[in-house]
C-alpha cells in the first residue's frame, strides 16, 4: 500500500487519461497519479485484458467536422501538438492535409459545405478535379465523390507516440505514473477512494478521474453506473507497399470519404491513411470503414479478449482492400493483413466529460474521432475533475454523461 495521498488518480492511460496527466500535472499545487498497463509486447497478447484504441501508428486530425463542438475541441487540440513535441521532444504529428469527400447531391455533402463555411473552416474545393489531379496524380476518385480539402492543420498523428509525449511530460511534472490494471475504485472512505490494482498495489486519492476507454464498463468502478455507449468490434486493412510506392505516394493525404455502401459493404465510407513506416520498418498503407457494421458489439471482457485476439473480419480485409487498389490504380502491394480494435459510440456523438459523484469523474467515448480531440478532452476532464471548474466556451451540458437507467 502506497502511503501517499493523491489529489488526482486517473485510471486509464490512453489517448484522454495521458493528456489529463499532463495538463493536470502542469500546476505544481497537484500531486498527480496515471494509473494503466503499456500496451502489450506480442508475446503476452494472447493474455492481455486490456487492450486500447490507440495501440497503432496513425490517427486521422482535422477540423472539417460537421458538429461545431467537435470543431472547437479539435482546434484547441491541434494547436497544442507543436508544443508537445517541443515539450517532450518527441515528434507524432504529420499535417499532411486531409480529403474529405461526400456523394454528390446528398445532404451529406450539404451539410458538410454548410458546416465548414458557417464555422469558417478554411478548405479547398478540388470538385472540378483540376487541383485534385495537379496534386495528388495518382488517386483515382469516383465521379460521386465530392471532394473539399481540410489543408489547416489536419493529417494525422501517431498515436502510440502522442501517448508515450503526454505521459513523458507528465512525469516530468511529477506525475506518477504505475504501470498497472486497476480492478476496483472503492467509495469514498475518510475523504480518499481507494484504486486497487491487479498486482494489489492500493493508491489513495482526493479524486479520480476515470479514462478507460472500451474497457469502462468490465471493472468495479464505483460509483460509476452503466453508461450510454456501445462498444464496437473495428477492423483495419494494412497494404504493406514497396518503398518506391512511398515515394510515388509522397504528397498523399489522410482521406475519409462518406458514401454509404462504398467498398459493397453496409457502412457510411471508409477512412485512409497515406504511407505510414510501421515498428518492423515496412512502409503500409490502412484503410478502415466510417459508421459500424451490424451485430460488432461487445459486451464482456471475456468476448473483448477474443476479438483482440483474431484477425476481424475477412470481407473487410478482402473489399476495402480492392477498394483502395481501385484508388490507386496501378498500386503495388507486397502484402495484405488486418488487425482488430474496439471503439467506443454513444448518442450525444460527442465524449462524455462529466462528474459522476462530487470527487469521480468521466471522459470517455471517441466515437471514433477520439484521437483527433484528445487533448483538449484530458485538459478539460482534468480540470472538471480536480477543480469543478467547466473551462471551455462550449456548453457544459453537451458533454454530460447519459445512463442506461436514467
Ligand atoms: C481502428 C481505429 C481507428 C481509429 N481511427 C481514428 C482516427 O483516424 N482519428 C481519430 O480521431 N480517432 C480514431 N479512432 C478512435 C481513437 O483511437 C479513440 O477514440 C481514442 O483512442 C479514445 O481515447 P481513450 O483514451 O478514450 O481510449 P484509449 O486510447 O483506448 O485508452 C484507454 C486506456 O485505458 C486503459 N484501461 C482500460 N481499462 C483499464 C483498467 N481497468 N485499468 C487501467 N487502465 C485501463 C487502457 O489500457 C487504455 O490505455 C480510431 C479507433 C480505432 C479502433
Amino acid at each position: 500500500m502506497s502511503r501517499e495521498i493523491y489529489d488526482l488518480c486517473i485510471v486509464g492511460a490512453g489517448m484522454y487519461g495521458s493528456a489529463a496527466a499532463r495538463h493536470a500535472s502542469a500546476n505544481p499545487a497537484f500531486h498527480v497519479c496515471l494509473v494503466g498497463p503499456s500496451e502489450p509486447k506480442e508475446d503476452q497478447k494472447q493474455t492481455a485484458e486490456i487492450h486500447a484504441a490507440h495501440y497503432d501508428e496513425g490517427r486521422i486530425v482535422h477540423i472539417a467536422y460537421t458538429n461545431p463542438a467537435m470543431q472547437v475541441l479539435v482546434r484547441n487540440t491541434i494547436k497544442r501538438f507543436r508544443e508537445l513535441e517541443n515539450l517532450s521532444g518527441m515528434k507524432f504529428y504529420h499535417p499532411v492535409g486531409t480529403i474529405v469527400t461526400a456523394e454528390r447531391d446528398t445532404c451529406c455533402l450539404y451539410d458538410l459545405l454548410q458546416g465548414l463555411e458557417t464555422h469558417g473552416v478554411s478548405f479547398i474545393d478540388m470538385s472540378d478535379g483540376e487541383d485534385l489531379r495537379k496534386r495528388f496524380p495518382f488517386l483515382h476518385l469516383d465521379e460521386c465523390d465530392y471532394p473539399v480539402f481540410d489543408d489547416d492543420g489536419a493529417g494525422y498523428i501517431n498515436c502510440r507516440r502522442i501517448v508515450e509525449a503526454q505521459k513523458k511530460v507528465a512525469q516530468l511534472q511529477g506525475c506518477h505514473i504505475v504501470e498497472d490494471i486497476v480492478d476496483e475504485v472503492t467509495d469514498l472512505m475518510f475523504g480518499v477512494h481507494e484504486v486497487i490494482t491487479k498486482r494489489r498495489t492500493k493508491i489513495k486519492a482526493k479524486r479520480v478521474l476515470l479514462c478507460t476507454g472500451a474497457f469502462t464498463h468490465f471493472k468495479k468502478f464505483r460509483p460509476l453506473r452503466r453508461l450510454k455507449m456501445v462498444v464496437n468490434k473495428e477492423t483495419v486493412v494494412f497494404l504493406r507497399i514497396p518503398y518506391i510506392e512511398k515515394i510515388r505516394l509522397g504528397s498523399m493525404p489522410t482521406l475519409l470519404m462518406y458514401r454509404d455502401g462504398l467498398a459493397d459493404m453496409p457502412t457510411k465510407g471508409a477512412y485512409i491513411l497515406p504511407p505510414i513506416q510501421y515498428p518492423d520498418g515496412y512502409w503500409y498503407l490502412k484503410i478502415g470503414y466510417l459508421g459500424q457494421m451490424q451485430n460488432s458489439e461487445l459486451i464482456s471482457l471475456e468476448e473483448s479478449k477474443n476479438w483482440y485476439n483474431c484477425d476481424g473480419d475477412k470481407e473487410v480485409l478482402l473489399n476495402f482492400s480492392r477498394f483502395l487498389i481501385h484508388l490507386i490504380p496501378g498500386l503495388l502491394v507486397d502484402e495484405v493483413s488486418s488487425q482488430t480494435c474496439t471503439s467506443c459510440d454513444n448518442p450525444t456523438d460527442l465524449p462524455y466529460i462529466d462528474r459522476i459523484s462530487p470527487t469521480v469523474a468521466i471522459a470517455v467515448v471517441g466515437n471514433g474521432r477520439g484521437a483527433t480531440m484528445c487533448d483538449e478532452v484530458g485538459r478539460l476532464a482534468a480540470e472538471l475533475c480536480l477543480t469543478g471548474r467547466w473551462d471551455s466556451q462550449l456548453p457544459k451540458r453537451l458533454f454530460e454523461a447519459l445512463f442506461e437507467d436514467d
